[in-house]
Protein backbone atom coordinates (compact mmCIF):
# COMPACT_ATOMS: atom_id res chain seq x y z
CA UNK A 1 0.00 0.00 0.00
CA UNK A 2 1.35 3.45 -1.04
CA UNK A 3 1.85 6.02 2.34
CA UNK A 4 2.20 9.71 2.43
CA UNK A 5 5.53 10.95 4.16
CA UNK A 6 6.35 14.31 5.21
CA UNK A 7 8.91 14.45 2.64
CA UNK A 8 6.39 13.88 -0.48
CA UNK A 9 3.85 16.28 1.37
CA UNK A 10 6.92 19.01 2.20
CA UNK A 11 7.88 18.40 -1.69
CA UNK A 12 4.12 18.54 -2.89
CA UNK A 13 3.48 21.81 -0.66
CA UNK A 14 6.92 23.02 -2.74
CA UNK A 15 5.62 22.55 -5.82
CA UNK A 16 1.96 24.36 -5.16
CA UNK A 17 4.01 27.50 -3.92
CA UNK A 18 6.23 27.59 -6.96
CA UNK A 19 2.93 27.30 -8.95
CA UNK A 20 1.07 29.43 -7.11
CA UNK A 21 4.31 31.79 -7.59
CA UNK A 22 4.09 31.32 -11.00
CA UNK A 23 0.48 31.98 -11.89
CA UNK A 24 0.88 35.26 -9.67
CA UNK A 25 3.35 36.42 -12.17
CA UNK A 26 1.50 35.51 -15.02
CA UNK A 27 -1.62 37.40 -13.48
CA UNK A 28 1.00 40.67 -13.13
CA UNK A 29 1.92 40.99 -16.65
CA UNK A 30 -1.26 41.92 -17.99
CA UNK A 31 -2.13 44.12 -15.29
CA UNK A 32 0.79 46.25 -16.14
CA UNK A 33 -0.06 46.22 -19.73
CA UNK A 34 -3.08 47.30 -18.95
CA UNK A 35 -2.04 49.90 -16.46
CA UNK A 36 0.32 51.40 -19.54
CA UNK A 37 -2.96 51.30 -21.68
CA UNK A 38 -4.87 53.44 -19.06
CA UNK A 39 -1.79 56.14 -18.98
CA UNK A 40 -1.67 56.26 -22.41
CA UNK A 41 -5.40 56.73 -22.85
CA UNK A 42 -5.14 59.21 -20.15
CA UNK A 43 -2.21 61.45 -21.54
CA UNK A 44 -3.95 61.06 -25.06
CA UNK A 45 -7.74 62.71 -23.04
CA UNK A 46 -5.25 65.38 -21.84
CA UNK A 47 -3.68 66.74 -25.10
CA UNK A 48 -7.55 66.28 -26.95
CA UNK A 49 -9.19 68.61 -23.83
CA UNK A 50 -5.99 71.00 -24.42
CA UNK A 51 -6.70 71.58 -27.83
CA UNK A 52 -9.77 71.60 -27.74
CA UNK A 53 -9.46 74.81 -24.62
CA UNK A 54 -6.94 76.27 -27.07
CA UNK A 55 -9.27 76.04 -30.16
CA UNK A 56 -12.15 77.79 -28.11
CA UNK A 57 -9.97 80.26 -26.78
CA UNK A 58 -8.96 81.16 -29.94
CA UNK A 59 -12.30 81.33 -31.28
CA UNK A 60 -13.00 84.08 -28.46
CA UNK A 61 -10.24 85.78 -29.49
CA UNK A 62 -11.06 86.17 -32.80
CA UNK A 63 -14.29 87.19 -32.15
CA UNK A 64 -13.39 90.08 -29.66
CA UNK A 65 -10.77 91.25 -32.95
CA UNK A 66 -13.48 91.76 -34.75
CA UNK A 67 -15.84 93.34 -32.43
CA UNK A 68 -12.51 95.34 -31.71
CA UNK A 69 -12.10 96.27 -34.60
CA UNK A 70 -16.11 97.32 -35.71
CA UNK A 71 -15.84 99.54 -32.75
CA UNK A 72 -12.62 101.36 -34.14
CA UNK A 73 -14.92 101.98 -37.32
CA UNK A 74 -17.52 103.44 -35.12
CA UNK A 75 -15.09 105.42 -33.00
CA UNK A 76 -13.66 106.73 -36.41
CA UNK A 77 -17.48 107.57 -37.62
CA UNK A 78 -18.12 109.61 -34.42
CA UNK A 79 -14.44 111.70 -34.65
CA UNK A 80 -15.98 112.22 -38.02
CA UNK A 81 -18.95 112.98 -36.85
CA UNK A 82 -17.78 115.79 -34.55
CA UNK A 83 -15.56 117.59 -37.13
CA UNK A 84 -19.30 117.98 -38.54
CA UNK A 85 -21.02 118.65 -35.71
CA UNK A 86 -23.30 122.30 -35.26
CA UNK A 87 -24.12 122.73 -31.70
CA UNK A 88 -22.43 122.57 -28.49
CA UNK A 89 -24.65 120.27 -27.11
CA UNK A 90 -24.10 117.83 -30.15
CA UNK A 91 -20.71 118.55 -30.03
CA UNK A 92 -20.34 117.38 -25.98
CA UNK A 93 -22.69 114.51 -26.66
CA UNK A 94 -20.35 113.25 -29.27
CA UNK A 95 -17.55 113.71 -27.04
CA UNK A 96 -18.87 111.86 -24.11
CA UNK A 97 -19.90 108.80 -26.62
CA UNK A 98 -16.63 108.91 -28.20
CA UNK A 99 -14.90 108.26 -24.21
CA UNK A 100 -17.40 105.57 -23.73
CA UNK A 101 -16.59 103.72 -26.83
CA UNK A 102 -12.67 104.50 -26.34
CA UNK A 103 -12.67 102.89 -23.09
CA UNK A 104 -15.00 99.74 -23.94
CA UNK A 105 -12.42 99.27 -26.50
CA UNK A 106 -9.33 99.40 -23.87
CA UNK A 107 -10.78 96.51 -21.87
CA UNK A 108 -11.30 94.71 -24.91
CA UNK A 109 -7.92 95.37 -25.56
CA UNK A 110 -6.88 93.88 -22.76
CA UNK A 111 -9.25 90.96 -22.84
CA UNK A 112 -7.54 90.27 -26.07
CA UNK A 113 -3.87 90.50 -24.56
CA UNK A 114 -4.86 88.12 -21.82
CA UNK A 115 -6.50 85.61 -24.16
CA UNK A 116 -2.80 85.68 -26.22
CA UNK A 117 -0.97 85.17 -23.55
CA UNK A 118 -3.25 81.98 -21.79
CA UNK A 119 -3.01 80.96 -25.86
CA UNK A 120 0.77 80.64 -25.71
CA UNK A 121 0.85 79.30 -22.29
CA UNK A 122 -2.13 76.59 -24.05
CA UNK A 123 0.42 75.79 -26.92
CA UNK A 124 3.44 75.40 -24.16
CA UNK A 125 1.21 73.03 -21.94
CA UNK A 126 0.01 71.09 -25.53
CA UNK A 127 3.73 70.47 -26.00
CA UNK A 128 4.19 69.05 -22.73
CA UNK A 129 1.34 66.77 -22.85
CA UNK A 130 1.99 65.57 -26.31
CA UNK A 131 5.71 64.80 -24.92
CA UNK A 132 3.51 62.47 -21.62
CA UNK A 133 1.84 61.19 -24.32
CA UNK A 134 5.16 59.91 -26.47
CA UNK A 135 6.58 58.82 -23.57
CA UNK A 136 3.85 56.82 -22.36
CA UNK A 137 3.38 55.12 -25.30
CA UNK A 138 6.69 54.17 -25.44
CA UNK A 139 6.92 53.09 -21.72
CA UNK A 140 3.42 50.87 -23.41
CA UNK A 141 5.12 49.58 -25.96
CA UNK A 142 8.08 48.30 -23.55
CA UNK A 143 5.96 46.79 -21.03
CA UNK A 144 4.29 44.75 -23.88
CA UNK A 145 7.00 43.29 -25.23
CA UNK A 146 8.63 42.12 -22.00
CA UNK A 147 5.20 40.52 -20.33
CA UNK A 148 5.06 38.78 -23.95
CA UNK A 149 8.40 37.44 -23.57
CA UNK A 150 7.86 37.22 -19.92
CA UNK A 151 4.67 35.09 -20.46
CA UNK A 152 6.55 31.95 -22.74
CA UNK A 153 8.99 31.65 -20.48
CA UNK A 154 6.45 31.57 -17.58
CA UNK A 155 4.32 29.25 -19.30
CA UNK A 156 7.45 26.54 -20.14
CA UNK A 157 8.32 26.97 -16.45
CA UNK A 158 4.19 26.34 -15.37
CA UNK A 159 4.57 23.13 -17.67
CA UNK A 160 7.94 21.85 -16.22
CA UNK A 161 6.49 22.41 -12.64
CA UNK A 162 3.14 21.23 -13.38
CA UNK A 163 4.75 17.86 -14.82
CA UNK A 164 6.90 17.99 -11.48
CA UNK A 165 3.48 17.77 -9.50
CA UNK A 166 1.98 14.91 -11.71
CA UNK A 167 5.14 13.07 -10.61
CA UNK A 168 4.65 13.81 -7.31
CA UNK A 169 1.18 13.07 -6.89
CA UNK A 170 1.58 9.89 -8.88
CA UNK A 171 1.39 7.13 -6.04
CA UNK A 172 -0.30 9.12 -3.40
CA UNK A 173 -3.06 6.16 -1.74
CA UNK A 174 -6.48 6.84 -3.03
CA UNK A 175 -8.39 7.98 -0.81
CA UNK A 176 -6.14 10.78 0.79
CA UNK A 177 -5.53 12.19 -3.02
CA UNK A 178 -9.45 13.05 -2.80
CA UNK A 179 -8.74 14.76 0.48
CA UNK A 180 -5.82 16.61 -0.63
CA UNK A 181 -6.64 17.44 -4.18
CA UNK A 182 -9.67 19.12 -2.33
CA UNK A 183 -7.35 21.16 0.34
CA UNK A 184 -5.48 22.32 -2.52
CA UNK A 185 -8.32 23.16 -5.13
CA UNK A 186 -9.56 25.58 -2.03
CA UNK A 187 -6.56 27.03 -0.02
CA UNK A 188 -3.69 26.35 -2.91
CA UNK A 189 0.00 25.58 -0.92
CA UNK A 190 -1.88 26.46 2.24
CA UNK A 191 -3.70 23.03 2.36
CA UNK A 192 -0.34 21.84 3.15
CA UNK A 193 0.49 23.21 6.63
CA UNK A 194 4.28 22.43 8.15
CA UNK A 195 4.44 21.84 12.09
CA UNK A 196 6.13 24.72 13.23
CA UNK A 197 7.09 23.82 17.18
CA UNK A 198 3.72 22.17 18.50
CA UNK A 199 1.61 24.34 16.56
CA UNK A 200 -0.28 24.22 12.98
CA UNK A 201 1.97 26.63 10.39
CA UNK A 202 -1.64 27.04 8.84
CA UNK A 203 -3.89 28.52 11.71
CA UNK A 204 -1.27 28.58 14.43
CA UNK A 205 -3.47 26.15 16.95
CA UNK A 206 -1.62 24.48 19.36
CA UNK A 207 -1.52 20.27 18.45
CA UNK A 208 -2.20 17.81 20.92
CA UNK A 209 -0.10 15.10 22.16
CA UNK A 210 -2.15 12.71 19.92
CA UNK A 211 -1.60 14.13 17.11
CA UNK A 212 2.15 15.09 17.40
CA UNK A 213 2.23 11.44 17.82
CA UNK A 214 0.62 10.58 14.83
CA UNK A 215 2.79 12.47 13.09
CA UNK A 216 5.56 11.07 14.21
CA UNK A 217 4.14 7.45 13.69
CA UNK A 218 3.96 9.00 9.83
CA UNK A 219 0.34 8.88 9.56
CA UNK A 220 -1.79 11.31 7.33
CA UNK A 221 -3.07 14.02 9.82
CA UNK A 222 -4.94 16.84 9.70
CA UNK A 223 -5.62 19.78 11.80
CA UNK A 224 -8.10 19.50 13.75
CA UNK A 225 -8.90 23.47 13.91
CA UNK A 226 -8.25 24.40 9.76
CA UNK A 227 -8.55 21.23 8.04
CA UNK A 228 -4.97 21.28 6.27
CA UNK A 229 -2.81 18.30 6.17
CA UNK A 230 0.14 18.77 8.69
CA UNK A 231 3.62 17.80 8.02
CA UNK A 232 6.90 17.79 9.86
CA UNK A 233 10.08 19.54 9.50
CA UNK A 234 12.79 17.90 7.29
CA UNK A 235 14.93 18.08 10.50
CA UNK A 236 11.98 16.41 12.70
CA UNK A 237 11.05 13.77 10.88
CA UNK A 238 13.79 11.11 11.53
CA UNK A 239 12.22 10.11 14.87
CA UNK A 240 9.61 8.88 12.50
CA UNK A 241 11.77 5.78 12.10
CA UNK A 242 12.51 5.27 15.44
CA UNK A 243 10.81 2.75 17.52
CA UNK A 244 8.46 3.79 20.32
ZN1 LIG B 1 -4.43 24.49 11.37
Amino acid sequence: MNTVTAEDLRRLRRIHQQLADLNDRMARGPRQVAAGQVAVTKTEQEVATLKENWKKMRMQSDDQQVQLKQRESKIADLDRKLNECKTNTEFKLLKDQIAAERQANAVLEDEILDKMERLDELQAEIKRAEQRQVKAHEEFDKARQRVEQEQGKLQDEVARVTRELDDAEKNLPPDFKAEYRRLVRSHGPEGLAPVEGETCGGCHTVLSAQTMNELYMSRIVYCKSCGCVLYLAEDRVHRSSEPD
